[in-house]
């Protein structure tokens, strides 16, 4: 709904590199008492500005206050508070072992931050994807330069505000805007980048990256499928699927893309699926509170051209498809015999559609996960362990939820990311942290090393010392 957007002039990134050029290494130096404080500040700071974002998130995509709690201030806080109950562990320099041949040194771990870092964040969760990576750089102890996307403008006021209310510009600074402004940070040297987006956005930052050899996460997207075998209890889970397509419109990473249903299966759970879509939404879901917008025209019109492209291809729409384009809305939708070379099939779909495969025997359900890109999550509901085990040991993708969905993103415990095509690196809680912080390896000599005893010129005594060390060491 929202198209116009501000761009933070070129001139002013570049002072607020420089100032954070010049303070980074104070940054680093800090305690854990320090950064903890800085993230019980963000924290307050983020809960006054909860009723401004609720009021931002509805008119950038009528988000309902409730997800805009649950599903962008929530997951945020939460990694907030995780942060400041580990810190300390987490910054504790590790001692580690020595092997034999190194007797009489020490060898630890330093944790210290990896300087100046950038965060880049996509639309769909324009909050939770730009402050929860931020929570780890923080953490870490460097500063950060934010740029989020230049869709939801509402919100990026709001968040705008908390981080000059919260931070110093030397230490962490927001820039607004969209290529041109990604283009010029992405030209100057980041120690690290965290970038939330699509594959092929990924791959510009990452050959971006490779000019100065920055380290880089890169959180990306893809087809995340979820499997339906003959033994699921549909009845039972059919909500928690409901729920991870539709929220957001579907304009999530992790939403499920496309379901694989067992034949025997097929018929109750479209029937399901129907009845608790309208028990979510209603019969007619442009009039629920609860029920997102497409966030723009563009992505509206990428949706309906995937709709169009399958039906012509021989899908049939068997539930939905209503649309209204002035509001950029599109019904639960769901798509049964969609062909596998059909956009629904061959691209994310990231909105409220539902592509609906049907399977026989489970190596074809392996076969067409394992012909596309590894994806983000795959989602298994099931009640049998060994077709569980199955399709796990033959499929690969960066998260896995059986009989559910989404939420392995919600256990800090839990390293969150792609594998491949849909990311590089680990998110949210230490892996985070870790993401953020370069593991120096650290190693001391106490006493005459072994190695003393092998150099030039080589005796035959060094000669059997050596190769005793390879026979016994
Ligand atoms: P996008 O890649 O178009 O945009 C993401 C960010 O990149 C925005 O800030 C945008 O301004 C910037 N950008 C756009 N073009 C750029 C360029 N040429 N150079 C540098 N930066 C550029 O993605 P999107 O449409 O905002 O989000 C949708 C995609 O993000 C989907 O593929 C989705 O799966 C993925 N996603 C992944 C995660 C995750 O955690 N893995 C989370 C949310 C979304």
């Amino acid at each position: 709904m929202i198209s116009e957007y501000n761009e933070t002039d070129i001139s002013v990134i570049k002072d607020i590199y420089a100032g954070q050029k010049t303070h980074y290494r104070d940054v680093g130096k800090t305690k854990a008492s320090e950064r903890i404080r800085k993230l019980k500040k963000f924290q307050k700071v983020i809960l006054q500005f909860r009723k401004e974002l609720r009021e931002a998130m509805w008119k950038d995509y009528h988000k309902p206050a409730a997800e805009v709690d649950l599903t962008e201030i929530y997951p945020v806080l939460s990694e907030i508070r995780f942060a400041i109950k580990h810190l300390k562990t987490w910054m504790k320099p590790e001692q580690v072992g020595n092997p034999v041949t190194m007797i009489g040194s020490s060898s630890w771990i330093h944790y210290e931050p990896k300087g100046m870092c950038l965060i880049i964040a996509p639309w769909n969760y324009p909050m939770q994807l730009l402050f929860a990576p931020l929570v780890s750089a923080i953490a870490a102890g460097n500063t950060v330069i934010l740029k989020p996307s230049e869709f939801n403008s509402h919100t990026v006021e709001v968040m705008k505000r908390i981080i000059t209310e919260t931070f110093d510009e030397k230490e962490i600074a927001m820039v607004e805007g969209g290529v041109e402004v990604a283009t010029a940070l992405l030209d100057m040297k980041f120690s690290h980048i965290f970038f939330t987006g699509a594959p092929g956005i990924g791959k510009i930052v990452m050959a971006a990256a490779s000019k100065h050899l920055s380290s880089v996460t890169l959180e990306l997207g893809g087809k995340s499928p979820t499997i339906i075998d003959e033994t699921a209890n549909i009845s039972k889970v059919i909500s928690r699927i409901t729920w991870a397509k539709f929220v957001n419109a579907g304009q999530i990473c992790i939403a499920p893309d496309y379901a694989i249903v067992h034949e025997s299966k097929k018929e109750e759970f479209v029937q399901s699926m129907i009845n608790q879509i309208k028990k979510h939404y209603g019969e007619n879901a442009i009039e629920s509170p609860d029920f997102l917008r497409i966030i723009n025209t563009k992505h509206f019109l990428r949706l309906k051209s995937y709709i169009d492209n399958s039906v012509q291809q021989g899908a049939k729409v068997i539930y939905g498809g209503a649309m209204n384009e002035a509001e950029n809305y599109i019904e639960p939708t769901l798509v049964d015999e969609v062909p596998i070379d059909s956009d629904l099939m061959k691209y994310e779909v990231f909105g409220p559609i539902f592509p609906i495969i049907t399977y026989k025997n489970k190596e074809e359900v392996v076969d067409l996960i394992n012909s596309k890109e590894k994806p983000l999550a795959l989602y298994i509901y099931s009640q049998n362990k060994k077709n569980i085990k199955y399709f796990v040991e033959n499929t690969s993708a960066g998260g896995t939820c059986i009989n559910m969905s989404a939420v392995h993103v919600g256990n800090p415990h839990l390293p969150f990311g792609g594998v491949n095509n849909s990311g590089i690196g680990k998110s949210r809680g230490h892996y985070g942290f870790i993401e953020f912080t370069n593991e120096r390896s650290m190693f001391k000599q106490k006493w005459p090393s072994a190695i003393e005893f092998m150099t030039p010129p080589y005796s035959s005594f060094k000669q059997k010392l050596i190769d005793w060390t390879l026979k016994y060491f």
